[in-house]
């Protein structure tokens, strides 16, 4: 039985995560041609544009003329998702405990 409410488990914490993935992270309006993922640079020469960044890790930019475009293909998803969703929503330490009391020196010393 164990194996199977671990799988219901993953499942919820999967629905949860994909629901979160749909947050937006933070949006940054700007004309910098500098930007790590940059790639359409010339959309900087029609003046400032708008990007959001989703917590699944999607940039999507908003051009002066209303045009939507993606950044980039890379995306969170699977047991990356969950992970990430996990950290982000119940403070998990790297070395996979919640609320983690010696959580610097695990970061420190590298799980
Ligand atoms: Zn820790």
């Amino acid at each position: 039985m164990t194996e199977y409410t671990e799988m219901i488990e993953r499942k919820r914490k999967q629905l949860k995560a994909e629901e979160w993935a749909k947050g937006v992270q933070h949006i940054h309006v700007h004309r910098l041609t500098s930007m790590w993922y940059e790639t359409r640079p010339e959309d900087m020469k029609m003046g400032n544009v708008i990007d959001t960044t989703y917590n699944d890790g999607t940039i999507e930019r908003k051009l002066q003329n209303g045009g939507i475009v993606f950044m980039t293909d890379e995306k969170l998803t699977g047991d990356a998702l969950i992970d990430a969703w996990e950290k982000a929503t119940h403070n998990v330490c790297v070395c996979g405990t919640q609320d983690c009391a010696t959580e610097y020196s695990c970061t420190t010393h590298g799980y």
